[in-house]
């Protein structure tokens, strides 16, 4: 695995996020593999607005948060009804968070969520945006990192260090607390 991300695949884009999207999206899509069954993933299509990867084999969904900034304890997530909503319901997905550096566009640290982490506890809903906002009223949710066991954080890359696939793979068998509240089984090619 490397850890360095293309800059050449950012040149034309010209707001910054757009650039950090292109970048991180691109490098997942080569480096990372599912944690739940070792097969590449792929891209989601843009008829999939939530959901940025999955497997095709095994169906498994990714979503991708980066930030140039280590991870605090919280990460800013999109409207809180919906958040639950989705914890509720069949497509929950994974989470897959990047922290890369901004001095030379090298990841720092990646690491997934696995869904069985995420339950509603985890979720914290924010404060509503006022009447004069954009989008008046809004609430929006963070997704409350330290609540969440170490066991829930699958290290890809760490500090730099790239981690062994096996451990990852290894780490995701691990039984779950959480478990039992999950699930359906999906069929292949759901997300597509
Ligand atoms: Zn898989």
């Amino acid at each position: 695995m490397r850890t360095q991300l293309d800059l050449h695949l950012a040149e034309g884009y010209e707001s910054a996020s757009q650039k950090v999207r292109v970048l991180t999206e691109s490098w997942v899509g080569h480096e990372a593999f599912c944690p739940a069954c070792g097969n590449p993933i792929k891209k989601s299509g843009n008829n999939s607005p939530v959901l940025d990867f999955y497997c095709p084999r095994c169906t498994e969904g990714y979503e991708l948060k980066s930030s140039k900034n280590p991870f605090g304890q919280k990460v800013l997530d999109g409207a809180y009804d919906t958040m639950i909503k989705r914890l509720e319901g069949r497509n929950t997905p994974n989470f897959f968070l990047l922290n890369y550096s901004p001095r030379n566009y090298a990841v720092v640290n990646f690491f997934v969520i696995p869904k069985h982490f995420l339950v509603p506890e985890m979720i914290e809903k924010r404060k509503p945006l006022s009447e004069s906002a954009r989008r008046p009223k809004w609430v929006g949710c963070n997704i409350v990192l330290q609540n969440i066991p170490q066991t829930g954080k699958i290290f890809y890359v760490k500090d730099r260090q790239v981690q062994s696939r096996d451990n990852v793979l290894q780490t995701w068998k691990r039984p779950c607390f959480f478990e039992k509240k999950r699930r359906f089984p999906k069929k292949p090619g759901f997300w597509t």
